[in-house]
């Protein structure tokens, strides 16, 4: 079942310099029960993308719909916005400590957020806060609910944002870069333990990242954007089997090769992303892409390519993508 339909979605902001395009056109759905990993480099769009949804872009003209459970959000009362944000959708960001207050226990926490969100007594509320940090393999739930968020170490942290996401039961989760402060081993906890929890209660999950080994572990399906726009959607399995954008193909490269030992030479792709405010013309990817640099291919410095199904769910879009469904 689609919990969130996201149609041709944008986001503009004035600045001294101009108007900066941080999001042209998006589409995307979230299944419940399923993961959406977006990925792209700083400046993608990818977090504006998650912030736009969850109406939390200030100042920003956001156009296109964005539709949760049947309820569009662009353009609705923000008081409507304000209640699906929080009780049925939550958010997870990199830093925890932007998330927890420092002064609170992290028990008294999400109990206050429980309590906002579903009126139960205080002392139910510390209850579930106490359940919800044990859910989240929180040793000693009972005694480190009464910790401050400096008591914690970063995974157990991340662990605590989590509950407190949780806590309110949310039907949708929006993780931006949770596990990318962490070492290697707590990340793969973390993220095993969001997929736990997304099996035990079908929560659906958007899976925002730079780092296509965290979209390996966890993506059911995959957005990769590139200045604002889709470069390439597809099924997870599918996109890892036959990368069709170059962008997607050159992330690829960068992966480190568990199978390849100490000899692998990490190759991050070439230039920098591009400007927001004055892209490049045709498509934004070919000062750095390695076909246009062998090809010179007019096509590129066209028109902006527009997203094309190139296979059963996949869409690519790179004009030299010969393939027809
Ligand atoms: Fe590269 Fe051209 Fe495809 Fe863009 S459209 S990704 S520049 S080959
Ligand atoms: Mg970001």
């Amino acid at each position: 079942m689609t919990l969130l339909q996201v149609t041709d979605l944008s986001v503009e902001f004035d600045t001294a310099e101009g108007v900066v395009r941080a999001v042209r056109g998006v589409d995307f759905t979230v299944e419940r029960g399923r993961t959406l990993g977006i990925v792209g480099e700083s400046g993608s769009g990818k977090s504006v993308t998650s912030l736009a949804v969850m109406g939390l872009h200030r100042g920003a003209r956001i156009g296109g719909s964005v539709r949760f459970d049947g309820t569009e959000l662009i353009g609705a009362p923000e008081e409507t916005v304000r209640r699906l944000r929080g009780r049925r959708i939550a958010m997870v960001f990199q830093d925890a400590l932007t998330a927890l207050h420092p002064y609170f226990t992290i028990g008294d926490q999400i109990a206050e957020a429980y309590r906002e969100h579903h009126g139960a007594s205080r002392k139910a509320a510390r209850k579930r806060a106490v359940d919800v940090l044990g859910d989240v393999g929180i040793p000693e739930p009972a005694r480190r609910a009464g910790e401050y968020p400096h008591e914690f170490s970063g995974g157990m942290r991340q662990r605590a944002m989590i509950a407190l996401a949780l806590s309110c039961e949310p039907d949708l989760i929006i993780a931006d870069e949770p596990t990318t402060a962490l070492d290697v081993t707590v990340q793969a906890q973390v993220l095993d333990l969001l997929m736990r929890l997304q099996q035990d209660r079908g929560l659906g999950i958007v899976m925002i990242t730079h780092d296509l080994g965290v979209i390996a572990r966890v993506a059911d399906d995959v957005l990769v954007m590139y200045g604002g726009s889709a470069a390439e959607q597809a099924p997870a399995d599918r996109l890892f089997a036959d990368p069709r954008h170059p962008y997607t193909r050159g992330l690829l490269d960068s992966l480190p090769r568990l199978d390849a030992g100490d000899a692998t030479e990490l190759r991050a792709i070439p230039g920098s992303p591009p400007s927001l405010l004055a892209p490049p013309a045709g498509c934004a990817f070919h000062p750095r892409c390695p076909v246009y640099a062998r090809e010179r291919n007019p096509l590129c410095t066209g028109d902006r390519p527009a997203l094309r199904q190139v296979g059963d769910a996949h869409h690519n879009a790179c004009v030299l993508d010969e393939v027809t469904p």
